[in-house]
């Protein structure tokens, strides 16, 4: 990883990390839809070849050298996940990604919930956060309660400091940033409530979003459970992973979310017994090409240094801002975070004909409710155009940005 990233940020040495901005026509493309999947990192793309042609056994499910070669690999990316959070290997559980880490953590979680319990989720996630839970809920019976935002488009603070001494929620679902607004909430200042609470509530954190933009430090240490979808750490899609903040002993503490292949160690006459550990909730044959792609990604994230790319973001967060408030009856969503997500609508076109425009100039972005109608709803928004940065990011592609909406606005209002 090349030693100038370091202190000031550059996107053009970010790039050469990126075989995308090689080839043509990407080469063309203003890239401002990294939330919705990231550009993948040469090393992911390598791993994952790799992996796919030498390591061809099933990991661990059988005798022979390859299924050996195959859990060697995939060992090898549990502990870089593992390094990346700065939690034991054994901590790392596999998936598909973060809707399916949501769904193993809320069938397993909920499992022994009753209908006299309390599931929170926040107004502020995805899809894959919060319709697990409420599915959760529905199917036990039990209370389900979305945490509102406060005026300004965070948590609603007041509210959960209100709520949780009546309810004692049993489990509390959050992210650590908003895919929509890039909002990131207190998490320490919610696990202190939940601590002086002290019902033994679940802390369940989607790190999705956080991942590529967040010191880990800002969200492990607050959880219980993170999870994560490889697509969106530099790496290729189809892995993920749910990582148990309080060590590999929390997996046991829980009947199993998921069931198959790989999760059992005994069937007894009175019923199944269950593996421990993160095995108990990797059922199934696992995507060892996206496994080793994803372990090469957070190992190249980690020499990175979090907070000069948080520079960057910063500096061109205020740019596109400005910018937008330039154009006019533009509405900015949440309270103008400047972590590189930026979403909008405007007064005069639909996000949608926006986004079309935009694409005939070459300039990506999102345009819909981006899997968070509980958000959107929140701020009275049925849609709206997002932004969204990476490393490679560079000033001049906001300019071509600016070109573009002027143009959609021309053409449209
Ligand atoms: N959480 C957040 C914050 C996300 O941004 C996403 C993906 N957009 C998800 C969860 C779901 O991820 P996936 O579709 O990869 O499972």
């Amino acid at each position: 990883m090349s030693k100038d990233l370091v202190t000031t940020w550059s996107p053009e040495s970010a790039r050469k990390f990126f075989p995308a901005y090689q080839q043509k026509p990407f080469c063309h493309q203003v890239y401002f839809d990294h939330a919705s999947t990231s550009l993948r990192f040469k090393s992911s793309l390598d791993s994952m070849q790799n992996a796919e042609a030498f390591g061809y056994g099933n990991a661990n499910r059988g005798a022979h050298k390859m299924a050996g070669m195959a859990a060697v690999l995939m060992d090898d990316s549990r502990e870089k996940v593992a390094a990346f959070f700065g939690v034991e290997a054994q901590s790392v559980a596999f998936t598909s990604g973060a809707t399916e880490s949501a769904n193993i953590l809320a069938n397993s979680l909920c499992s022994r919930l009753q209908a006299s319990d309390t599931i929170y989720a926040s107004a502020l996630e995805h899809h894959a956060n919060y319709l697990p839970w409420l599915n959760a809920s529905q199917r036990i019976g039990c209370q389900f309660k979305e945490i509102p935002l406060a005026f300004d488009g965070g948590i609603d603070l007041d509210w959960l400091e209100m709520n949780i001494p009546r309810d004692h929620p049993k489990i509390i679902a959050m992210t650590a940033m908003s895919n929509v607004t890039g909002y990131e909430p207190p998490l320490q200042f919610i696990k202190s409530l939940i601590q002086k609470d002290g019902s033994g509530c679940q802390f369940v954190v989607d790190a999705a979003q956080a991942v590529t933009h967040m010191d880990v430090e800002k969200y492990v240490p607050h959880a219980d459970w993170l999870f994560f979808s490889s697509h969106k750490t530099f790496s290729t899609a189809g892995s993920g992973a749910i990582v148990s903040c309080n060590g590999p002993q929390q997996f046991n503490s829980h009947p199993p979310g998921k069931f198959g292949g790989g999760m059992i160690k005994r069937l007894a006459n009175d019923g199944p017994i269950w593996v421990s550990g993160h095995a108990r909730a990797e059922a199934g044959t696992q995507n060892l090409g996206a496994i080793a792609a994803l372990g090469a990604s957070l190992s190249d994230l980690a020499a990175w240094d979090i907070e000069s790319l948080r520079g960057h973001y910063g500096i061109l967060s205020d740019k596109l801002i400005e910018s937008l408030q330039e154009l006019s009856d533009v509405r900015i969503l949440g309270r103008g975070e400047r972590n590189g997500i930026i979403s909008f609508d405007c007064s005069w076109a639909h996000p949608h004909d926006i986004g079309s425009v935009l694409d005939t100039h070459s300039v990506a972005v999102r345009v819909g409710h981006h899997c968070a109608i509980p958000l959107m709803k929140s701020m009275g928004c049925d849609a709206s155009i997002r932004v969204s940065f990476g490393p490679g990011s560079k000033m001049e592609e906001i300019d071509g940005f600016v070109v573009a909406m002027m143009d959609a606005k021309r053409r449209l209002s």
